[in-house]
C-alpha cells in the first residue's frame, strides 16, 4: 500500500475532531522538524482496512517538548514524565470531543533485566521503538509531519505478515522478556483468523515457566483483554490447548467444564467484564476461586460475583418449594449480578424459574409504607421499623396484599 493510500485511510478512518487534532499537531511537528508517527495496532487496523478507535502517537526525539509547545500555542495543560519521554496533553475545551487528553511519547528502546521484569526504557529513534514492540503486524508506523504524511516505516516485515496473515515475534527471547505476548499472539490470532508462525511457536514451551513471574496485575489484565473479545471463547480454548491456562493457575486447566456456551450469549447482562469472568468460572468451587484469587487478586466486585456463584450450585437446591418471601430472604444475600450470570447458565427448571421471578419482579416489591409513616403513627424509631416493613413486604410478594388498602389492614392488625 503507497502512502496515499494510508494518507486517505487515515483522514476516513478517523472523525473529523481526532483528524483536526491529528493535524495541528503534525504541524506543531513540522514546525519544529520533529518526525512524528502513528505506530503500532493502529497501523495495523487501518491496513486492515478495520475501523480505527483511536491511535497512539511517537515521536522521535521530543514528545515532551512537543507537548508543551502545542499547549503554548493552543491551550490546555501537560504533565510529563520525564524518566519515560511521555507527555500528556488536557486539551483545551475548543479541541476536547470524545478524548479529554492526547498523549504523546518519545520513541524509545526497551530492555529487560529478567525475565517477565519491568522493561529498562531508554530514549532511541523510530527503529527502536519499532524493535521493542510484541510483533512484526504490530511494529509499523505511518509517519505525520510535512510533506511525509502517509509514508509508511515497516522496518521488520509487518506488511508482509499482515498480508500473509502471520503473528511473529521480533526475536527469540521476546516470550521470555514478556510472557503476556504468549497470550496477545493468541488474542491476535484468533481475533483476525491468522496464525502464529511456526518459529514463534515454538518459543512456547520455554516461556511458559515465565508465566509465574508475572504480577497478578499483568496477568489479570491479558484475560480481561480476552474476556471483553467477542470471541473470547476460542481464544481460551486455543490458550488451554497450548497450555497457557494451567501454568496461571492449575484450577484454570480443562476449562470444557466451564459454562462455555453461554459466555458467547449476546444478552446484554451477560456483556460486562464481570458477567464474562463468572460465566467462564462458575464450574470452580468455593474453594478453587479462593486459590485462584491468590494468584490473581481479583478486584473487590469481581470477587464476591465468583464466591456468589461458586456457592449457588449447592446452595441454590434450598429455595425449591419455599414461599417467594422465604426465597427472596436466601436469595438476597447472594450478589445480584451472581444470580443473573447463574440463572443465564441453568438448564430451563423450577430453579431457573424460582431465579427468574426474583431477578424480573421480586427483588424490586417494596410495601407503600415507610419508615417515615411508621414515625408518623407515633411508633418510636428502632429495630422494630425494619421488622414491620419485613413483614409488609413479605405479605406483597405472597400474595397476602394486593392493594394499599390491604397493605393498610395489615399494618391496624400488626400494630
Ligand atoms: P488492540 O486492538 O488490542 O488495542 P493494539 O495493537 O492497539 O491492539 P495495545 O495494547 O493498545 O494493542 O498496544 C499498542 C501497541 O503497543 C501494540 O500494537 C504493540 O506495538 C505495543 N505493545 C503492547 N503491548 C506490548 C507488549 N507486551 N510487548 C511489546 N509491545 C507491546
Ligand atoms: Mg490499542
Amino acid at each position: 500500500m503507497d502512502s496515499q493510500n494510508f494518507a486517505d485511510r487515515l483522514r476516513n478512518s478517523l472523525e473529523g475532531d481526532r483528524i483536526k487534532l491529528l493535524r495541528l499537531v503534525a504541524e506543531e511537528a513540522t514546525e519544529r522538524g520533529l518526525p512524528l508517527y502513528i505506530v503500532g495496532g493502529s497501523v495495523r487496523d487501518l491496513a486492515l482496512g478495520r475501523p480505527l478507535n483511536d491511535f497512539d502517537l511517537t515521536v522521535e526525539g521530543g514528545a515532551i517538548a512537543l507537548a508543551r509547545a502545542l499547549a503554548n500555542k493552543h491551550g490546555g495543560g501537560v504533565t510529563a514524565h520525564l524518566k519515560f519521554g511521555t507527555a500528556k496533553w488536557f486539551l483545551p475545551k475548543a479541541l476536547k470531543a470524545d478524548h479529554d487528553t492526547l498523549d504523546l511519547i518519545s520513541a524509545r528502546s526497551e530492555t529487560y533485566r529478567h525475565p517477565a521484569a519491568l522493561p529498562t526504557v531508554q530514549s532511541g529513534t523510530l527503529e527502536d521503538d519499532l524493535r521493542r514492540r510484541d510483533f512484526t503486524v504490530n511494529a509499523m508506523a505511518i509517519r505525520l509531519d510535512g510533506s511525509h504524511f502517509g509514508e509508511l516505516r515497516d522496518d521488520l516485515g509487518g506488511m508482509d505478515d499482515l498480508q500473509k496473515g502471520i503473528i511473529r515475534v521480533l526475536h527469540p527471547r521476546s516470550f521470555i522478556d514478556d510472557p503476556t505476548r504468549m497470550y496477545r499472539a493468541v488474542r491476535y490470532e484468533v481475533r483476525y483468523g491468522f496464525k502464529i508462525a511456526g518459529d514463534t511457536l515454538s518459543l512456547v514451551p520455554e516461556a511458559r515457566q515465565y508465566v509465574e513471574k508475572l504480577s497478578a496485575q499483568r496477568i489479570r489484565h491479558e484475560l480481561d483483554l480476552i474476556l471483553d473479545e467477542p470471541n473470547a471463547v476460542p481464544m481460551l480454548k486455543r490458550l488451554d490447548e497450548r497450555d497457557l491456562l494451567a501454568c496461571i493457575h492449575p484450577v484454570l486447566a480443562n476449562f470444557g467444564q466451564s459454562n462455555l456456551a453461554t459466555l458467547q450469549s449476546d444478552d446484554p447482562a451477560l456483556l460486562t467484564r464481570n458477567s464474562r469472568w463468572a460465566l467462564w468460572l462458575m464450574h470452580l468451587s468455593d474453594q478453587d476461586i479462593e486459590f485462584l484469587n491468590d494468584r490473581l487478586h481479583f478486584r473487590a466486585d469481581l470477587l464476591k460475583i465468583l464466591r456468589s456463584v461458586a456457592l449457588l450450585e449447592t446452595n441454590l437446591t434450598t429455595v425449591v418449594g419455599l414461599k417467594p418471601s422465604e426465597a427472596v430472604e436466601v436469595l438476597e444475600s447472594y450478589s445480584f449480578k451472581g444470580l443473573e450470570v447463574f440463572s443465564a447458565a441453568l438448564p430451563e427448571g423450577e430453579i431457573k424459574n424460582i431465579l427468574s421471578q426474583y431477578l424480573t419482579d421480586w427483588w424490586a416489591v417494596k410495601p407503600r409504607t415507610t419508615g417515615h409513616d411508621l414515625k408518623k403513627r407515633g411508633i418510636p424509631p428502632g429495630p422494630k421499623y425494619n421488622e414491620i416493613l419485613r413483614r409488609l413486604r413479605a405479605a406483597w410478594l405472597d400474595g397476602e396484599v394486593k392493594t394499599e388498602e390491604e397493605e393498610k389492614q395489615l399494618l391496624d392488625s400488626i400494630l
